[in-house]
């Protein structure tokens, strides 16, 4: 049996916030905003976990208004998430996920990320793609204003 997840995710960014995405804190003038570390990559990939097994959302797992996930490390919730997905009875096949930031260019850190990801998806890194692209300077990501994220998530029964 196969499911498929799709998870989206968006942050403000603001100058002197910390900008971490798959687990990897980039240098970047501003960072996003958010109650726990803000890693939008990360949130966009627990969601389509969650939502490749109809198990909700994950404000409805990590509330925003929770102090415990006060500045969390996103894979945290990341490994809550592969733990359901475990106790349902799926594995991850293979994960597709793209990044869109206006600056900086995310390549040089594309592949840690992946690694990241792969160890908590507890997959091989080939099985975890990670892209990036820019918001051609309109909307909130091309004027530096927000950074997204999207995932799709592909899941096989064990
Ligand atoms: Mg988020």
């Amino acid at each position: 049996m196969f499911r498929v997840g799709f998870g989206n995710d968006i942050h403000r960014l603001a100058d002197g916030k910390p900008l971490i995405l798959g687990g990897v804190l980039i240098e970047s003038e501003k960072g996003a905003v958010g109650h726990s570390d803000a890693d939008a990559l990360t949130h966009a990939v627990t969601d389509a976990i969650l939502g490749a097994l109809a198990l909700g959302d994950i404000g409805s797992h990590f509330s925003d208004k929770d102090e415990r996930w006060k500045n969390a490390d996103s894979f945290v919730f990341l490994r809550v998430a592969v733990g359901l997905m475990k106790e349902k009875g799926f594995k991850v096949v293979n994960v597709d996920s793209t990044i869109s930031l206006e600056t900086p260019k995310l390549r040089p850190f594309i592949d840690a990320m992946r690694e990241n990801l792969a160890n908590a998806l507890e997959v091989e890194i080939s099985c975890v793609s990670v892209k990036a692209k820019t918001g051609e300077k309109v909307d909130a990501v091309g004027k530096s204003e927000a950074i997204r994220a999207e995932a799709v998530i592909f899941l096989e029964s064990i």
